[in-house]
């Protein structure tokens, strides 16, 4: 068996070939490379796929949960609530505005922020919390949005790493990761569920007055040509990219299916190491499987990953250090113990090789030899 990698982009490429270079040659042929035509068409395909209202493309998904913390026009000293077991960018972009992140722990098994740990990080100067569907799942959003309701609180969703998943409400309505709070933002980068050949983002409401604002902060803060309003960035995705994503964008569904599938094969095959815990599924949400992370024994974990190294099979820690225990977040005082759960995931995670094009073969063997370090 060759090397095996945790995504494999090349293989998806060139699955789908001829569509893509005749999509990037169109943007070629056209030299429209910023705010051309591809980039509206894949803004409003991608309005269509999530049923939301307004799609705002950016360049990449930390401008994105940026662009939409200002535009809701919150205030240096406001707290926004975040989970603590995340990519850095969640917090960072709270840090970077003068906003005081507020760290909750998430759940053991799903790997989410809860509505317990929300609740009880409220306070009067709590102004936003932002859900991270981490993994490609939802948060138990129902609860979430009550609690924000109650409170006058603002929702924006991480939904980086969910494209793909649906949440299904008590009532039956269904609605697509990212279009249950004010404002949910994703990421393109090549890796994510619906990546492109660089980097890429976008953050969607259904709200048509903070569409506009965000639309304007993205922009430079213009509402006519050279009249800034407010104080605003550059951020923008390309022609380039717009046009790959609205190639990938018809693949996708299928992408998902078959990260799925590939999910219930490590399930299965998994199922009888009764050291190691396969991910649980949250009861409202699908699953998109943006990463298939077990849980192992801490005092095993770090020599199951080198065994699979040494047999070829890439794997990752995500993540390795909880965000409060971050060097630079040591400005807001919280200390080791503060986040039990997220302190004991950092020990024992590992994610196995996830993306749109394992075959069974491929799966077969990383199973055969997650077994054979197990029998050792
Ligand atoms: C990838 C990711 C981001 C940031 O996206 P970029 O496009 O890399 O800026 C933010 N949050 C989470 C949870 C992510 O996985």
């Amino acid at each position: 068996m060759n090397q095996i990698p945790m995504v494999d982009l090349k293989s998806q490429y060139l699955n789908v070939k001829d569509e893509m270079d005749a999509a990037i040659q169109g943007v070629l042929d056209s030299s429209a490379f910023v705010k051309g035509e591809a980039v509206t068409t894949f803004q409003h395909h991608f309005e269509s796929y999530l049923g939301v209202k307004h799609v705002i493309p950016v360049g990449n998904g930390t401008d994105a949960l940026q662009i939409a913390l200002m535009a809701l026009g919150l205030k240096p000293g406001d707290e926004v609530i975040t989970p603590v077991f995340t990519f850095i960018a969640t917090a960072e972009v709270v840090a970077l505005l003068g906003l005081t992140p507020r760290f909750v722990d998430v759940d053991p098994y799903t790997f989410c922020m809860t509505a317990e740990g929300v609740e009880k990080a409220i306070t009067p100067r709590t102004k936003a919390i932002v859900p991270v569907h981490l993994f490609g799942q939802n948060v138990e959003m129902e609860s979430i949005l009550r609690i924000a309701e109650k409170h006058h609180i603002f929702i924006v969703e991480d939904a980086c790493q969910s494209i793909g998943s649906e949440y299904k409400f008590s009532d039956g309505m269904v609605k697509k990761t990212g279009c249950m709070g004010h404002f949910g933002c994703t990421s393109f980068f090549p890796s994510k569920n619906l990546g492109c050949y660089g980097d890429g983002g976008a953050l969607f409401t259904d709200d048509d007055a903070l569409a506009e604002t965000a639309r304007c902060i993205a922009n430079h803060g213009m509402t006519v040509r050279y009249h800034h309003d407010r104080i605003g960035v550059n951020s923008r995705l390309d022609s380039l990219q717009a046009a790959i994503l609205d190639v990938k964008l018809r693949h996708l569904d299928d992408y998902i299916a078959n990260r799925r599938a590939a999910a219930a094969f490590y399930d299965e095959a998994l199922a009888d190491i009764p050291a190691l815990l396969t991910p649980r599924k949250n009861a409202h949400s699908t699953h998109s499987y943006h990463q298939y992370t077990i849980q192992v024994p801490a005092e095993k974990r770090d020599a199951l990953q080198l065994f699979l190294k040494e047999n070829g099979v890439a794997s990752m820690i995500y993540y390795p250090i909880p965000l409060h225990l971050q060097k630079a977040y040591d400005i807001y005082g919280y200390k080791e113990g503060a986040f039990p759960v997220a302190e004991r995931l950092s020990r024992v995670v590992l994610s196995l090789p996830m993306h749109s094009e394992l075959s069974d073969d491929v799966l077969a063997y990383i199973s055969q030899k997650i077994h054979a370090f197990w029998c050792e």
